[in-house]
């Protein structure tokens, strides 16, 4: 049994998410914002020390990736800096950290699913720290797993499925980049598999830093997804002028964005399957899921 877990990033999609599926697991520590700013790394620090948890769990990140091409030292000091004290502090409390990485420490090149032993080769300052933060993760020595993933979606916060059920009710066209190709990963999905992972390491002994992989079993692109995030939107009465057929594909060349994205984001997690015994689902009940949410609250 945990004694406590100390959650970073708790109001955010992951974090939200991590909220319910970690309550039943161990009593839940979640600072406010203005008391655990992760930019501010010797207050990070003593917070975890005052605290002293049984387990770490980051779900904080810098997660603006156009806006990091800006800004790279912050996005470096929240998501490579940060995670790396925060290993350093596990390590000195014999603690285990649990933290999450992301598809874009790869260059999209591959041809097949990446594996976790491929080689990382970021193409935006977004990707470049959170890599970092995986390798300070690693330095630090501490007890722990990181888990990478992709295409976070939920019902709250800014992600592309609420972007594309905003337009949906306000536009008559739309054009969505079709050669880039994902698994939209549900946040509720990673709390779940978060919750088993802590559940079964607790019981087994928590690796050196391990990295996984975890995102849902079907990938397309976004021009794919969203189709059928509009599709679900005309099915649950949300939208009232964008049809499916009217979003037309388009190049990532022909959209630029101040951060380049790996056009292969998808990700094998045989490993992560393996070894917890499960089998990560398709992403489609979850969407409709988060879609009629939405709908019943309008
Ligand atoms: P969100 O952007 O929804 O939430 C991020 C959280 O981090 C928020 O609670 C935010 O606080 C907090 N945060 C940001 N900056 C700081 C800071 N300086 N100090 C303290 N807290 C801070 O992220 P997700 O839930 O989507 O992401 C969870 C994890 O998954 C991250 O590690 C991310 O890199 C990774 N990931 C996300 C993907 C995605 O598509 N979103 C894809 C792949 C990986 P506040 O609410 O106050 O702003």
């Amino acid at each position: 049994m945990v004694k406590s877990i100390l959650l970073f990033g708790s109001r955010g999609q992951v974090g939200r998410a991590l909220q319910r599926t970690l309550a039943p697991v161990a009593p839940l520590v979640m600072p406010a914002r203005a008391d655990a700013d992760l930019a501010n790394l010797s207050s990070l620090c003593r917070l975890i020390r005052s605290t002293k948890p049984g387990l770490i769990v980051n779900a904080a990140a810098y997660t603006a990736v156009d806006r990091a091409e800006a800004e790279p030292d912050l996005a470096w000091r929240v998501n490579a800096d940060a995670p790396g004290a925060m290993g350093e502090e596990a390590r000195r409390l014999g603690i285990p950290l649990l933290h999450y990485s992301t598809d874009y420490v790869f260059d999209g090149s591959k041809a097949t699913p990446y594996v976790e032993t491929d080689e990382p080769n970021p193409l935006s300052s977004y990707g470049r720290s959170k890599l970092g933060g995986e390798r300070a993760i690693r330095d630090s020595a501490a007890y722990g797993a990181i888990l990478r993933t992709s295409w976070v979606f939920g019902e709250t916060g800014a992600n592309f499925v609420q972007t594309i059920l905003r337009l949906a009710a306000e536009r008559e066209t739309l054009r969505v980049v079709s050669d880039q190709i994902g698994a939209p990963t549900p946040a509720a999905l990673i709390a779940e598999v978060s919750a088993r992972v802590i559940v079964m390491l607790e019981s087994e002994g928590w690796p050196a830093g391990e990295l996984y992989h975890l995102a849902s079993c079907r990938s397309i692109s976004w021009h794919g997804f969203a189709r059928t995030i509009v599709e679900k939107a005309w099915q649950h009465g949300m939208a009232s002028r964008l049809r499916p057929e009217a979003i037309e594909p388009i190049d990532s060349k022909d959209y630029p964005t101040a951060a380049r994205r790996p056009l292969n984001s998808r990700l094998d997690c045989g490993k992560l399957e393996t070894r917890f015994t499960l089998e990560l689902p398709d992403w489609e009940p979850y969407l409709e899921r988060v879609v009629s949410g939405c709908a019943s609250t309008l």
